[in-house]
């Protein structure tokens, strides 16, 4: 069992911080007269009414998720995307001017945004060519200050899963927290490392609803991790940051799974057919293995294919000026006939 201490290691004033108190923390029973929150009680200016404030902790949704991911609901926390979670990590644990990252590039763009956003230096250790963890690399990176090494698994915009010992090896050896995104993990056949939260304080793993649940637009992720982490994001959280409609349609969606199941395999099952395909264009000169539901090819002219696909209103990310995938496209899988239009696209493009 790997233990770090998180009172020495999160930052001073966020430990000592006395977090605001709203009226649903200090009664949270359910029957009452509630005259406590100066909410309307009337109803609202809507069909539906939404005049009272939603569960701060979102107990209904947790309770719901954790025979679902195998975790309690005390080890979960859930935020505006799971880059809400991305950005209270900074919080938490990273002094401005002081601390730093570790993230292995190329990966999820929001880490080095959120390091910006609050000041923290990153150091970038990056991937080998087959876009595996240089696990002596980032090991010798690692100073006295870094904080956290965010490993995306499977990685974005790259499509591949990573090897399992390797990142077993860095939550070993780093005294630090170890953030493993799993926002593709529906996709991929590797288990997710919430398996290993009982053995590793310094393991903080991130889902989300946005993927393989189709809920991108209800804005909820998750972090899952120790209860010592849990309480401190809780702690410097807005108080209310995941709203009513968000937390009913979250739960509805939990009762739901085998929808999301057969909306995975659907996926899966074009992603294995868009492959076939890209094999037989003359025009596509690498597939990279996906346990995503995106593909990452290389082409001869990636911003041309961009550009002419645009015009035909298809759009694909253009990551050719992202380190390790010079003349590479992203390529989400789409519906079948969004994926019939883009191959015909390609077929014409001369
Ligand atoms: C899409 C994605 C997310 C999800 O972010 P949300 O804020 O939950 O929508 C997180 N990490 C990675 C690597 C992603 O690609």
């Amino acid at each position: 069992m790997k233990s770090i201490d998180i009172t020495k290691f999160a930052r001073p004033h966020i430990l000592n911080l006395k977090p605001y108190s709203s009226a649903r923390d200090e009664y949270t029973g359910v029957a009452g007269t509630f005259l406590d929150a100066n909410e309307n009680p009337l109803g609202s200016a809507t069909d539906e009414n939404f005049n009272r404030y939603p569960d701060p902790y979102q107990w209904e949704v947790k309770k719901a998720l954790s025979p679902i991911k195998g975790v309690n609901p005390e080890n979960t926390f859930l935020g505006n995307g799971s880059d809400e979670a991305i950005d209270l990590l900074f919080r938490a644990f990273c002094e401005p001017k002081a601390d730093n990252v570790i993230t292995l590039p190329p990966t999820y763009g929001m880490y080095q945004v959120c390091a910006d956003i609050n000041l923290v230096d990153v150091i970038t250790v990056p991937l080998t060519t087959d876009f595996q963890l240089d696990v002596d690399g980032i090991l010798e990176a690692v100073t006295p200050s870094t904080k956290l090494i965010f490993i995306c698994n499977p990685n974005n915009p790259t499509g591949n899963k990573l090897d399992e010992k390797a990142i077993l090896k860095i939550l070993d050896e780093f005294n630090g927290l170890v953030v493993i995104d799993e926002a593709y993990i529906d996709f991929s056949d590797h288990t997710s490392f919430t398996n290993l939260l009982s053995e590793y304080q310094n393991l903080v793993v991130l889902q989300t609803f946005s993927k393989a649940w189709g809920l991108a637009a209800l804005r909820i992720g998750m972090a899952f991790a120790s209860k010592e982490i849990i309480t401190l994001l809780n702690k410097i959280k807005y108080p209310y940051n995941i709203n009513q409609l968000t937390q009913e349609k979250a739960l509805e969606s939990l009762k739901n799974v085998r929808k999301k199941e057969q909306m995975v395999r659907e996926i899966l099952q074009e992603r294995a057919e868009l492959i076939k395909v890209f094999e037989q264009l003359p025009l596509v000169k690498h597939i990279y293995p996906s346990h995503a539901n995106f593909l990452l090819i290389k082409v001869d002219e990636p911003v041309k294919i961009y550009q002419f696909l645009i015009d035909k209103l298809i759009i694909v990310r253009d990551r050719s000026k992202v380190m390790l995938c010079e003349g590479c496209l992203r390529i989400t899988v789409g519906t079948a006939k969004e994926n019939k239009d883009l191959i015909e696209a390609l077929k014409a493009f001369q």
